[in-house]
């Protein structure tokens, strides 16, 4: 991919499953990260393993304090910022019908408001020399799912702010593009494989019949941002193994 070495990039939820995939792929292009995350016994362990490469930072997406001083951290360490990858996200599970407005809120707080603060701070950093941006949306910003109106929704809402970020940030060279992948086996997925029902309807359902490896998300990401994408702007690409055309 072209474009990639010598430069740096922020990577929300890098602690983890995609975001660390993504991690993985940027040091082996010789690329700078400073990793946002919660987990900081996970962030220091990265950090020994790539002193001189990677940079942790104990960073809450919904807290604005928290994701300025994650990019300020970046050009701090490494120079400047190229690059932003917001990864970080979770569901609280629940049907409309039952659940709490404190489990809604979270949700959206993390997945919608927590792609807006690191966007919102990435891109003042690049604004003088360009970059890209890739926002880790979701299948199900399309397709929705029991249990997941919250996640759903505020996935759908994180497409549709990629779009307004592209539109708003084209005079400054920066690209921002989403990433929606379908089911991935990580952390988070991991009881959906151990309940054998569950498995059954989502391998029903995949034409691939298999979830995607974190890699495989990783590596489009990585190339939305490269010189390779330098014409893709606004665009969501949906990374499902073909579940969307069934
Ligand atoms: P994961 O649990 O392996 O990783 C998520 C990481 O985000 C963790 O390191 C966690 O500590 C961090 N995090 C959670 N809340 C945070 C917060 N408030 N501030 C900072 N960091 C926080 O999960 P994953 O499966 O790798 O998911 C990564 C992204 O991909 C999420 O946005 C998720 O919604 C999306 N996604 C996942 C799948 C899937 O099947 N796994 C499918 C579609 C989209």
């Amino acid at each position: 991919m072209k474009g990639l070495e010598g430069k740096v990039a922020v990577v929300t939820g890098g602690a983890s499953g995609i975001g660390y995939s993504i991690v993985e792929q940027l040091l082996e292009h010789d690329v700078k990260v400073a990793i946002g995350d919660l987990n900081e016994e996970k962030l220091k362990e990265i950090e020994q393993q790539f002193p001189e490469k990677v940079v942790g930072v104990k960073a809450n997406v919904t807290s604005e304090d928290d994701m300025k001083n994650l990019v300020d951290t970046a050009v701090e360490k490494f120079g400047q910022l190229d690059y932003g990858f917001n990864v970080a996200g979770l569901s609280k599970p629940g049907l409309i019908m039952d659940q709490s407005f404190e489990d809604w809120k979270t949700t959206v707080d993390i997945v919608l408001h927590g792609v807006f603060l690191a966007t919102k701070h990435e891109a003042n950093a690049m604004k003088e020399h360009g970059g890209a941006i890739v926002n880790i949306s979701s299948l199900n910003a399309h397709v929705p799912m029991f249990y997941g109106a919250a996640y759903a929704s505020a996935k759908a809402g994180v497409e549709m702010f990629t779009k307004n970020a592209a539109l708003e940030f084209a005079e400054h060279k920066i690209r921002v593009n989403a990433i929606l992948p379908g089911l991935v086996e990580t952390p988070i997925t991991t009881g959906f494989f151990e309940n054998e029902d569950l498995n059954n309807e989502f391998m029903g359902r995949i034409p691939e019949r298999r979830a995607a490896a974190p890699a495989e998300i990783a590596s489009p990401s990585l190339f939305l941002v490269s010189d390779d994408a330098s014409y893709i702007n606004g665009t969501s690409l949906v990374v499902d193994g073909g579940w969307e055309i069934t």
